[in-house]
């Protein structure tokens, strides 16, 4: 019962030091918006980047055409393309596939990764059907959203500036991904023009709004977190260019570097990140994204199993292993409403190498879960709380309904992940304010929002 006793203390100091209560996440939600202004005015001032995206025209709903779109920036990418028809027709068709990409590629040279995106994407359009459509003498025109880090130059050019979740592609970061695309696509033999290079965040906020003219702001809580919103041209100070006409710009915060002291962390967190590819980086996305959430949690039972023999008197090898347990199965073991924990137990053993558990350890995994998966989603609310006060939507005085377009597989797949934003959401606002504030799902914004982008881009209007 020693051992009983030190799970249990293990389990109250985790506790403890994830705590969210509604006043912490209130100062999460200040900084948040702290930093969005200091981000603003200078080019380093900041944690957060708050990059100036180009786009200064959103859809409108007119857009008509043939566009693809093709989607790098998690485990998978994804080509698309769709037959827009404008206020009546809107999306008349669309077709995308999927594709992963393998491990080697993401960590190997930046060739044979844009070889094979291309590859991928000539083979898609090869199968273009009858549907769509390419009027005579026309290139096809493709929005490339790519969801890390970029110095955007124009609309359709910007550097990398350094990769993120599970790239690392030395050779890449500097260079114009564009460039890097266009010359593979020519490699490839195919005849495309990139006309918009997008951030995913960027792409969901276009979708949204093509769906829902409130649409203030994007969250991507996907395999990363990230956050794209529309500002005022002339909040941004660092901005030395001319003003557009539409007098907004759409920024892409890359939220997933915010940085904080009152971000709660634990020695778990800090060992994860000091043992990353990008340490000291992205230490936001490191407590709230899909990549990491189930790293947490194999990180606190290999502490329970080394301390307390949660699992016997052997440690399981297998939860030696870095990333091993993957946040679908974490959210399938918090899920788990059987009396006996079966799902729990089956997770366990087919992912840990752990043959038979006992229910009280069975139990303390869904409570880790629970505690991990809690605090991400908390703090993901307080981010969008900083944002609704930087938009003036801090006092509940405003009546503007404003509503997020939320994409992502976590949030769309993790529900007790989403019911726990959601509730942190309305704690935070109060009542009332809450009441104008609505969050959607925006399925697949980012796809077609990059095509959208690609239509209001287009080199022939
Ligand atoms: P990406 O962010 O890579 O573009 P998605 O938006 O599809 O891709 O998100 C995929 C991520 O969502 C996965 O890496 C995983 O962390 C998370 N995810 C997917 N399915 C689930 C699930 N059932 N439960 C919890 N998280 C999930
Ligand atoms: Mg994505």
């Amino acid at each position: 019962n020693r051992r009983w006793a030190r799970v249990a203390a293990v389990l109250k100091e985790l506790e403890e030091q994830c705590a969210t209560p509604t006043e912490k996440l209130k100062e999460v939600a200040d900084a948040m918006t702290r930093e969005m202004h200091a981000g603003l005015e200078s080019e380093d001032g900041s944690t957060l980047k708050m990059l100036i995206s180009f786009v200064d025209k959103l859809p409108t709903g007119d857009e008509r055409g043939l566009f693809y779109a093709l989607d790098l920036g998690g485990t998978n990418f994804r080509v698309l393309r769709v037959q827009l028809g404008g206020k009546e027709g809107r999306v008349v068709k669309q077709e995308s596939k999927e594709v992963s990409i393998p491990q080697e590629l993401m960590i190997g040279s930046s060739d044979e990764l844009f070889d094979f995106i291309a590859s991928a994407l000539a083979q898609f359009v090869a199968s273009e059907g009858v549907d769509f459509h390419l009027p005579e003498g026309k290139q096809r025109e493709l929005g490339f959203t790519f969801s890390f880090p970029v110095k955007q130059t124009s609309i359709a050019s910007g550097t990398l500036i350094k990769w993120t979740k599970r790239f690392n592609i030395k050779s890449t970061v500097g260079e114009d991904v564009v460039s890097e695309l266009t010359r593979a696509m020519k490699r490839q033999g195919l005849d495309m023009q990139v006309t918009a290079l997008v951030n995913d965040t960027v792409g969901a906020l276009a979708g949204g709004i093509y769906d829902d003219n409130d649409v203030v702001a994007a969250i991507i809580l996907g395999t990363g977190t990230n956050a794209a919103y529309v500002e005022r041209a002339d909040a941004i100070k660092k901005w030395q260019g001319p003003l557009p006409n539409s007098g907004k710009m759409v920024i892409n915060m890359e939220w997933g570097n915010f940085r904080s002291s009152h971000l709660p962390t634990t020695d778990y967190d800090q060992a994860l990140d000091a043992e990353s590819l990008n340490p000291g980086e992205q230490i936001y996305e490191k407590l709230i994204s899909g990549m990491y959430l189930g790293e947490i949690v194999r990180r606190v039972l290999l502490r329970l199993a080394v301390e307390a023999a949660l699992f016997g008197e052997e440690v399981p090898p297998q939860l030696k292993v870095p990333f091993v347990l993957r946040t679908p199965v974490m959210s399938a073991m918090h899920h788990d409403t059987s009396a006996d924990l079966k799902v729990v137990g089956a997770k366990l053993q087919e992912f840990l190498g752990i043959s038979s558990s006992s229910l009280k350890a069975r139990k303390v995994v869904v409570q880790v879960c629970d505690i991990v998966a809690k605090r991400g989603a908390r703090l993901a609310a307080a981010g969008m709380v900083g944002i609704l006060k930087k938009l003036g939507h801090s006092n509940g005085k405003t009546k503007k309904r404003m509503a997020f377009a939320m994409d992502g597989g976590l949030y769309e797949h993790y529900t007790l992940f989403r019911e726990s934003l959601l509730a942190a959401l309305k704690e935070v606002l109060g009542e009332e304010a809450s009441a104008s504030v609505s969050v959607t799902m925006a399925n697949d914004g980012s796809g077609i929002g990059a095509s959208l982008l690609a239509a209001s881009h287009s080199r022939y209007l």
